[in-house]
């Protein structure tokens, strides 16, 4: 499973970034699958390493023309090459009559299979090496985000140990292979699970475009290995977020961090970011990788692998550093997020490592305004109360200044004087942890109200 990005920039291209489009190849298979299809992803194609006959299936988030103003071209293109038989194409309502109308209009006769499919939240394709769900989006029009998950494997049989127990080749290995109980002829009983390796883990994408933060992408991104989110806005721009329903760097990594996932890919970068302006796709990395450290930026051509055998051990950070176009991210796994490790931990031990029990630091997170801080709905079973502390906690130890407090959040003086000293009495005992006074904070408004001593 290889990711491709073929275009990442929001609206409208520009110098360097195409807009929307993802290819996932197959590899196994030698299929490709397109999500999202903007104006000019075959010259993107072209472009790459990849190649638009082996395009079998597309799924498009909405209908928006910033993602599917490439497809007419691409799928006309498909047709003229003659190396295609057959595509299917997965949207949400108006996508097929959108695709007849043009057509009809332009005369446009495929002379392979094209089927148009529908599709709402649940399942929307399955094989047995496959499974695509969707679910819903919050954006200004109907919008799916769907989340590939590849199927677990059985783990390796070791058929050189049955060999030499000289278990006779035949049905039994199949069965052992299954890990079921066999008994043979000659009275000896073997258990076909001494004989496998663990399953292995399928590995699992979601993507999720265009939207502003949604419940609904932490459930579909839920421990997926890779989550493509988009981020249009920077932090200081979530007006324009909300006024448009598209997410800032931090929604995209809250989203990140309440899923679990192992490593977030930011995209659909509006073009005020653009190399040359005040505040650059650069910044909106920072501001992510402050709440979820796994975070990266996409960016055309960018090609990533996802790994076999998922493990959650490593402890080795990878890094993306800028690379020339066609290249290949390094694939070692992603390193535990921070706050993996405290999933287990007892109140106390909690205390003894972070400085203050896990129910000061639920206080904490209630006084969090809900834009900003946690969501109050992700699925109960799905993040550990510790993880959304902590969190929330990073949050404020990197971005709460009273600056924030004061403009940002639009609060009043007292709200803000009230939320400073909650914080001084949650935290002014830790030893870990260091509250600004209030003359601080006056003098120097920029400053986080919070900083960790150890940093
Ligand atoms: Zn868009
Ligand atoms: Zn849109």
């Amino acid at each position: 499973m290889e990711i491709t990005f073929l275009g990442t920039s929001s609206g409208v291209p520009t110098r360097s970034r195409n807009v929307s489009s993802v290819a996932l190849r197959l590899t196994q298979r030698g299929e490709i699958w397109l999500l999202d299809c903007g104006e000019g992803t075959q010259h993107q194609l072209i472009r790459s390493n990849l190649r638009s006959s082996q395009i079998r299936r597309i799924f498009i988030t909405h209908m928006h023309g910033d993602h599917i103003f490439g497809l007419m071209g691409l799928l006309a293109s498909c047709g003229m090459a003659g190396t295609v038989s057959e595509i299917d194409l997965y949207g949400p309502p108006g996508l097929d009559r959108y695709i007849e109308n043009c057509q009809k209009w332009s005369q446009m006769h495929l002379h392979y299979t094209l089927r148009v499919h529908t599709v709402a939240p649940g399942l929307v394709y399955e094989d047995a090496d496959y499974s695509v769900t969707c679910g819903p989006l919050h954006h200004r029009v109907t919008a799916y985000g769907y989340r590939i998950q590849e199927t677990d494997r059985p783990g390796r049989f070791d058929v050189e140990k049955a060999k030499a127990l000289g278990i006779p080749f035949g049905p039994v290995y199949g069965q052992l292979k299954q890990g079921k109980t066999v008994r043979l002829e000659d009275g000896r009983t073997f258990n076909g699970q001494d004989f496998c390796d663990p399953p292995e883990l399928g590995r699992s994408l979601a993507y999720c475009t265009d939207t502003i933060y949604c419940d609904a992408a932490v459930q579909l991104a839920y421990q997926a290995d890779v989550l493509i989110h988009e981020s249009t806005f920077a932090h200081q721009d979530q007006d324009m977020a909300e006024q448009r329903l598209h997410s800032t760097s931090t929604m995209a990594a809250q989203v990140a961090a309440l899923a679990q996932v192992n490593l977030l890919f930011l995209t659909h970068f509006s073009p005020r970011y653009a190399p040359g302006n005040a505040l650059r796709v650069e910044d909106l990395l920072a501001e992510a990788q402050a709440i979820f450290p796994h975070s990266q930026l996409a960016r055309d051509f960018l090609t990533y692998e996802l790994p076999r055998h998922r493990t959650i051990t490593q402890s080795a950070q990878s890094t993306i550093a800028p690379a020339p176009v066609l290249d290949t991210v390094p694939v070692s796994p992603p390193p535990p997020h921070r706050y993996e490790s405290l999933k287990h931990l007892a109140p106390s031990e909690f205390q003894d490592l972070v400085g203050i029990t896990p129910a000061t630091l639920r206080a904490l997170v209630k006084l969090i305004p809900p834009k900003i801080g946690p969501r109050s709905s992700p699925p109960k079973t799905t993040v550990e109360p510790e993880n959304q502390v902590l969190m929330a906690l990073d949050y404020w130890r990197n971005h709460l200044t009273y600056r924030d407090v004061a403009n940002l959040w639009n609060l009043g003086e007292a709200t803000v004087a009230k939320l400073i000293r909650e914080v001084k009495t949650h935290i002014a005992n830790s030893s870990q942890f260091r509250v600004a006074t209030p003359t601080e904070m006056k003098a120097n408004p920029g400053q986080p109200i919070i900083t960790l001593l150890s940093e």
